[in-house]
């Protein structure tokens, strides 16, 4: 997508684009509010989403807050485990 135009128009050309599905079938590809993936119409807006802790959409817990967290802690126990047993 590279068309001749006579301002720099880069940076609006290669921002993140609202990936939602249109009424058409096609992705949105308005740009997508600053750091996130959908446009102000999408679900993007200030506000919008579900607020921390909802648990509407839990389905087994394996990708909470909290099980990430514990499976990165049980990870550095078994590093520094299997590191006493190299050094013995
Ligand atoms: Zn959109």
């Amino acid at each position: 997508m590279t068309s001749y135009h006579p301002r720099n128009t880069k940076p609006m050309r290669d921002s993140p684009r609202c990936g939602a599905k249109t009424r058409r079938g096609t992705p949105c590809q308005a740009p997508a509010v600053a750091g996130k993936r959908r446009c102000r119409m999408h679900g993007g807006a200030k506000g919008s989403g579900a607020p921390k802790g909802n648990q509407n959409a839990l389905k087994h817990g394996r990708h909470t807050a909290h099980s990430k967290e514990t499976r990165l802690l049980i990870r550095a126990f078994v590093q520094r485990t299997r590191e006493i047993i190299e050094e013995i």
